[in-house]
């Protein structure tokens, strides 16, 4: 019986690779399986692995003498964020950039499950230790408008690989706010201030919680300390953000 299952998996996945070739999720070159990208989509990324700043998830450029825990860059420890830390997967270059945007207005499609596995990767060292996932919300304007909220599609396929529930509706954003594209930190920070809020209902889910933050991209670091500030207040015993890509800057 589980043969005959198994085949007829095959057959079926068979059909929906004829139907739907495996693309790269980034160049859309034919591939052998779906939810991967091309080697050379692949080997171009710049995953961001240790030595980081803890606090927010900058990699750093010289490794030398920086190896070992409790490293925090020079932003952090002059202006701590009010995230607990932050984890990025990849660099913010131009294909991250291009990962992000597909992600972004490809519609529900074959870069979620790319990413969010690289992103769930960096989760591992936090293992056992975390309550809850959160997408950062979109207002319900804009998620109309985009019909999918990308941070919560992140966030679901996180938690099916990471076994850590998510919550998409205790954190809401409730005022619109422009894009934060070419603002400073300072300008961003002043943009996102008031934007977001805790339903009365996700006040009982927050407390006393350890939770991710997921966003899609970490550039500032102001939306997500918004973020957190608003959870912490309602109770939150930790708040960490999780990116899919970080710019290489420090926050400032
Ligand atoms: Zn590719
Ligand atoms: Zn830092």
């Amino acid at each position: 019986m589980d043969s005959v299952r198994t085949m007829m998996a095959g057959y079926s996945r068979a059909a929906v690779d004829f139907l739907l070739p495996p693309r790269c999720a980034v160049c859309g070159t034919r591939i052998l399986e779906h939810g991967h990208l091309c080697a050379p989509c692949w080997g171009g990324l710049k995953p961001i692995a240790a030595p980081f700043c803890i606090g927010c998830g900058m990699p750093f450029e010289y490794g030398g003498d920086m190896e070992g825990d409790g490293m925090r860059c020079g932003a952090c420890l002059a202006n701590p964020p009010d995230f607990d830390w932050a984890r990025a997967a990849v660099q913010y270059d131009e294909l991250g950039k291009r990962l992000v945007l597909t992600l972004k207005h490809g519609g529900e499609g074959a870069a979620v499950p790319v990413l969010a596995r690289m992103m769930a990767s960096r989760l591992h060292e936090f293992a056992g230790t975390l309550d809850l996932l959160m997408p950062v919300p979109l207002h319900p304007r804009r998620l109309f408008r985009r019909r999918f909220n990308q941070s919560q599609l992140l966030a679901a396929e996180i938690g099916r690989l990471s076994g850590v529930p998510h919550d998409a509706f205790s954190l809401v954003r409730r005022k619109a706010t422009p894009s934060q594209g070419p603002l400073s930190r300072k300008a961003r920070a002043t943009n996102v201030a008031g934007a977001f809020a805790v339903t009365d209902a996700g006040k009982a889910a927050i407390a006393g919680k350890s939770i991710v933050l997921v966003d899609d991209v970490l550039t500032t670091g102001a939306t997500a300390g918004a973020c957190a500030r608003i959870l912490k207040r309602a109770g939150a015993r930790s708040v960490g953000v999780l990116a899919f890509a970080r710019v290489s800057q420090p926050f400032q």
